[in-house]
């Protein structure tokens, strides 16, 4: 699956929570449970083509046709850089495209729409929201997208976002 042009969708077993919300804000679909089992977790891989991401050696070791990363590390900065690298991802989608918590691609919304939803000063100094249509989790992309920008950027290297000011 990793080979398609399409950035790879993912699922994440239950011990990589982080790594999936990290891959979330990349904009990367990411599947994830808490309480998934083992065969769950296989079986939605092979169903809906993901690739799965496991810090378990028996669900690594899968005679199913699905691409398996074993992830080495209990670190997310190091857990995404193995990711990054094993499947080329090139951070140039839009930050903050998807909600961190349902992996649904959130939506642009009026400012005035937001205004309970957000902290007062928020209000007053952002211009652009958008809103998860599943959970109505408001995001701010100028806030958010400049710390996470910081963020992968120290995980990735310098680099690896050049491409990706979606300010348009
Ligand atoms: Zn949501």
């Amino acid at each position: 699956m990793a080979e398609t042009d399409d950035r790879p969708a993912f699922i994440a077993d239950a011990m990589l929570g982080r790594l999936a919300r990290a891959l979330r804000m990349l904009g990367l679909d990411t599947f994830y449970r808490p309480d998934i089992d083992d065969n769950e977790l296989k079986m939605t891989a092979l169903r809906e083509g993901r690739a799965i991401l496991t810090r378990d050696h028996e669900v690594a070791d899968t005679n199913l046709p699905v691409t398996v990363l074993l992830i080495e590390s209990d670190h997310v900065e190091e857990q995404l850089l193995q990711t990054a690298r094993a499947f080329r991802i090139a951070p140039g989608g839009r930050l903050f495209s998807r909600c961190l918590i349902c992996n649904v691609e959130v939506e642009d919304v009026e400012k005035c729409e937001v205004r309970e939803r957000v902290p007062e000063y928020v209000y007053e100094t952002q211009e652009r929201f958008s809103r998860c249509p599943s959970c109505g989790r408001v995001y701010w992309p100028a806030t958010h997208v400049e710390r996470a920008r910081k963020w992968i950027a120290e995980v990735l290297g310098a680099n690896a976002l050049e491409d990706a000011d979606g300010n348009s």
